[in-house]
């Protein structure tokens, strides 16, 4: 096997189509490399290394030792320096690199290599002690750190003593003696905490650093990350080794980070930042705050530092063409990391860029129009989910803004919610169903889970490329950064801003497009569907073969729906319906009623309300498909909770309160979900069924007269188990209709069928379906089900499940394809086998998931259904699924 793969100079034994084995960095530096870019030379241990380490007790391959030698010799060759070598030594950094990128989530050493002899030599190199020693010190730090496992603020208060003692203020007070006399303390720190000193052979330094690298694969923070994204911990981390460049070299070197397009608009103009003498992490931790590249981008924030345009003009040019090589080559947006030293420009890193979904959208079509990519490509370069932020809600223009501060629209959207300070308020506060805002001076990868449980995120400090905002625009949240106007007192839980001070709990609104903070909740408008949504939509519908309905029961959700670009409804809960208006005082009488005839009395009166609902919706959809479901839930859901409520209806019905309340307690059960609820109404009492049966087909009549296109209601049965079952009932549809057909002179289509949420019914399939002219997969119903697992006491328990890895989703979002699914497979097979052309679909929460959509598209389903505001989502991942 080969373990280590190297680059630079012009080549590379790797390239761009191996990151799974190299990482996405080592890839993209190998492929860098071979274009002939300027990429200082160094290898990557791959994967499978880790794969091995974490199989073999933190061990290596025995052959590694002298592949990381070789290694280790050509890039040497190649700097014109020798590792270890204490006159010309070659220093290197080691980073992780997995093959999705985890930005922050594991651990980097720089500056290795140097040790006593060798500081001299780079001191010499650079022509500058202070840089030297400077650059010592921080190796110390960051090796006794992340390696050795020792504090940060073991150094950070040896340093402030040290700075006290002289009476300094700052970093840049301290000379290059200053440096060299705080290195002893550091190493005396090391020697005092670990009794063994600081590892002066390079070689030693080395695998202490890639032995952390691979161990950082497996920390807590790593971990939690995989979990949120979904990236599977089998996959592993390569390890990068590469020759350093300094920016931090005097002032003309530099860092920087830089986008080939606008990640938050899409604009398609180079964007990024960078900072003058800095070294690696700088711009990322945004400690300091960057400087603009280009002299637009600097005219337009009216920033007073000088950009990269005017300080370097040379570097910027080679950038600026080595931008649109880039892009050019990998036919996307990119995102890279540079380094200038001593005016040479060093390229870092290259992958396509992270970007917003209004982002996304707008590359995608950019790129289709510069005849970079085709359309279905298009298709596949935006990620369903992301479509999320795009259809919800941005602050009403018309609104009244009152300003409390303004910083960097970091990540577009706006959200409104009570102002926390740590991540764990922002959880405690999620977790009892409020909405929060977390306030942060900076975060960093400690607060990903606040920053999840946040509606927004807002910082005081740092760039559109820190933490912060990288992060959010990841999750899609809104994000204002850098809004350096207000001061947090993390102790007394308080912001103050010009004069105002806000606390915890209080109100406040992020509009991360504008880069706001404002005071209050401020109203909201719904999204704009036009534009570049609007053409990647029908992109999509031209590829996609999966119809789109949607679950919707009241006339507004109808309507979004069809602005959505539902083709119809899969699911519409009638039960829902009984919860309008005053509607539900007579449920209540039908419910409490004691026989058929009080029952009837009851229903006579719901009779005209469903029918008016029912009209309404089969109006709205225009003669596409509705599919209408039979009361569902246990009928205790109905019951009155209190005693007002219950008079409320013992008066309606003039019957004694006293009785009614005998009759509730008779419909109390101890498991409702698997009690008298479903087909099982109807079988007890007909007269329910019957009532909306007759409701369906005299709207369909009304309906079709008045808007003149036809309507063939589908009804649906819920909760089958069995054939007779369903039959009984859908002879009682059968007879309404005919009743309908006969009193109204009128004559209409319509269907009978099931849905599938029982794994009996799914097992029965084949009989079930010489009755069922479709079937509507209830997967919710049926995850419940064929697992076992209440669908409304799942939280407590699965949340452990997924950290445990004992499963890798939540099963009531992504559809357990293995289990649930093969139940699914095997009733659209015997269903068919019954009756070739009957209708299959799929209405649970999974048909708005894009990888449960993947999976009825595999099973070759007519149409997936879903909310309304997931009906974008469902088009575009029904289309990828198709290409
Ligand atoms: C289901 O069970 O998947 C379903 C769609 O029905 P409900 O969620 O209403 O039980
Ligand atoms: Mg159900």
């Amino acid at each position: 096997t080969k373990w280590v793969y190297t680059f630079g100079d012009g080549k590379a034994e790797g390239e761009a189509a191996m990151r799974n084995l190299l990482g996405g960095k080592g890839a993209n530096l190998a492929e860098m490399s071979n274009l002939g870019l300027p990429v200082p030379p160094g290898f990557t241990i791959t994967t499978e290394v880790c794969t091995y380490f974490y199989d073999h007790d933190r061990t290596y391959p025995p052959e590694l030792e002298d592949a990381v030698n070789a290694a280790l010799a050509e890039v040497g060759g190649i700097a014109g320096r020798a590792f270890g070598d204490a006159k010309n030594p070659l220093l290197v950094s080691v980073r992780s690199g997995a093959r999705a990128s985890m930005p922050g989530m594991m651990d980097t050493v720089l500056n290795l290599g140097l040790n006593d002899a060798t500081v001299d030599a780079l001191a010499q190199d650079a022509g500058d002690d202070r840089f030297a020693y400077d650059s010592y010190r921080r190796f110390i730090t960051m090796y006794s750190n992340v390696v050795l496992g020792l504090e940060h603020h073991d150094f950070e208060d040896a340093l402030e003593a040290y700075k006290d003692r002289k009476g300094y203020e700052l970093d840049t007070d301290l000379s290059a003696a200053d440096w060299k006399s705080l290195i002893e303390r550091f190493k005396a720190i090391v020697q005092e905490k670990l009794g063994a000193p600081f590892p002066q052979d390079p070689k030693d330094q080395l695998w202490g650093a890639i032995g952390a690298v691979f161990g950082s694969w497996m920390n807590p923070r790593a971990n939690k990350y995989r979990e949120l994204h979904q990236i599977p911990a089998s996959w592993g981390t390569a390890v990068n080794v590469q020759a350093m460049v300094f920016g931090n070299m005097g002032d003309t070197s530099a860092t920087g980070v830089a986008f080939t397009r606008n990640p938050s608009t899409g604009d398609s103009r180079l964007y990024g930042e960078f900072l003058v003498n800095a070294q690696g992490e700088d711009v990322v931790a945004g400690i300091r705050t960057p400087q603009d590249i280009t002299e637009a981008a600097r005219v337009e924030s009216g920033a007073d530092k000088p950009s990269m345009e005017t300080v370097m003009p040379q570097a910027y040019a080679e950038l600026v063409a080595i931008c649109g090589k880039l892009e050019g080559h990998y036919r996307d947006m990119q995102d890279l990391e540079f380094t200038i030293e001593k005016g040479k420009l060093w390229m870092l890193q290259t992958r396509n860029g992270k970007r917003t979904a209004r982002a996304a959208l707008k590359i995608a079509c950019d790129l289709v129009e510069e005849g970079v990519i085709s359309e279905q490509e298009a298709v596949g370069r935006v990620e369903p989910q992301a479509l999320d932020q795009l259809l919800h809600p941005t602050i009403d223009p018309k609104a009244e803004r009152d300003l409390l501060a303004s910083g960097l629209p970091a990540s577009p959207g706006a959200a409104s919610g009570e102002i926390v300070f740590t991540s764990e308020a922002a959880e405690a506060v999620k977790k009892v169903g409020r909405k929060c805002i977390l306030v942060r001076v900076e975060t960093s990868p400690e607060d990903i889970h606040g920053m999840h449980a946040a509606e927004a995120i807002l910082t005081t400090r740092g760039g559109m490329t820190s933490h912060a905002a990288v992060v959010a625009r990841g999750m899609g949240k809104p994000c204002v950064s850098g809004a350096g106007s207000i001061r947090v007192d993390a102790k007394a839980k308080t912001l103050t801003v010009a004069g105002r001070t806000l606390g915890e709990g209080d109100i406040v609104t992020v509009d991360g497009g504008a880069g706001q903070v404002l005071v209050g909740a401020v109203p909201m408008l719904e999204p704009e569907l036009s534009g570049d949504f609007a053409k990647l939509m029908t992109w999509a519908d031209r590829v996609r073969r999966l119809r789109v309905r949607a679950n919707a029961e009241t006339p507004l959700d109808a309507r979004t729906a069809r602005n959505f670009g539902a083709e119809g409804i899969g699911l519409c809960r009638t039960e829902h319906m009984f919860f309008e208006g005053d509607r539900i005082v007579a449920v209540r009488e039908m419910i409490l009623a004691d026989d058929a005839e009080g029952r009837r009395a009851a229903l006579a009166k719901l009779l005209p309300m469903q029918r008016a609902d029912f009209v309404e919706l089969f109006t709205i959809m225009k003669g596409l498909p509705v599919t209408i479901r039979l009361l569902d839930p246990p009928l205790h859901e109905f019951l009155p909770h209190t005693d007002e409520e219950l008079e409320e209806v013992a008066r309606s019905i003039g019957a004694p309160a006293e009785k009614l309340k005998r009759r509730a307690a008779e419909l109390s059960e101890a498991n409702p979900m698997l009690g008298f609820r479903g087909v099982r109404l109807a079988v007890a009492y007909p007269e329910i069924a019957e009532m909306q049966a007759r409701a369906i087909f005299e709207a369909a009549v009304k309906a079709a007269s008045d808007t003149g296109s036809p309507v063939t209601p589908e009804v649906m049965v819920p909760l089958v188990m069995t054939k007779p079952e369903l039959d009984l009932v859908k002879g009682r549809i059968d007879a309404m209709a005919k009743a309908v057909m006969t009193e109204t002179g009128a004559t209409f289509a319509y269907q009978v069928g099931t849905m599938i949420e029982l794994p009996r019914a799914a097992l029965r399939a084949g009989e079930i379906a010489q009755s069922a002219e479709f079937f509507s997969f209830g997967t919710n119903d049926l995850t419940q089900t064929t697992l076992g697992i209440s669908r409304d006491d799942a939280a407590s328990f699965l949340g452990p499940y997924v950290q445990k890895g004992l499963i890798e989703f939540d099963p009531f979002v992504t559809l357990d394809q293995e289990g649930v699914g093969e139940l699914v497979a095997m009733a659209a097979e015997r269903g068919r086998a019954t009756r070739p052309d009957i209708k299959l679909g799929i209405c649970g929460e999974h048909g708005g998931d894009p990888a449960s959509i993947r999976f009825c598209e595999g099973l070759g389903l007519d149409y997936v259904s879903c909310s309304p505001y997931r009906v974008p989502i469902a088009r575009l991942a029904a289309a990828q699924a198709a290409l």
